[in-house]
């Protein structure tokens, strides 16, 4: 249920974008999704191609960039990525880590007609 009211507030915001710059067509939207939001392209896609029906934003094609976990390690400094399944730091292998990408969920443009 999580990605129908992420995809509903998609839905909502570019059609507000939309009318607020007189679009007819939505041809596609990018989103920028982390890693650890939880949220699944494919279940956003279906939703979207639901909800959207009747709105400026329908047949829009979800363009969908996943953003990789980054942290920043306080006991050696690194900022960067994780090694795939890890959680600690890849350097000093420290636990003292800060998430400071991967949880984010943005629309970042979208493509008009
Ligand atoms: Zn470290």
């Amino acid at each position: 249920m999580h990605e129908l009211s992420v995809t509903q507030n998609i839905i909502k915001i570019c059609t507000e974008e939309a009318n607020n710059h007189d679009v007819k067509v939505v041809k596609s939207i990018n989103l920028h999704i982390g890693e650890l939001s939880g949220l699944i392209p494919q279940c956003i896609q279906y939703y979207f191609d639901i909800a959207s029906k009747g709105t400026p934003v329908q047949g829009a094609k979800l363009v969908i960039e996943k953003i990789p976990v980054e942290i920043s390690c306080s006991s050696c400094g690194y900022n960067g990525k994780l090694e795939k399944g890890k959680y600690s730091c890849p350097v000093c292998n420290s636990f003292e880590v800060k998430i400071t990408k991967g949880r984010e969920f943005m629309i970042n443009s979208m493509e008009v007609d």
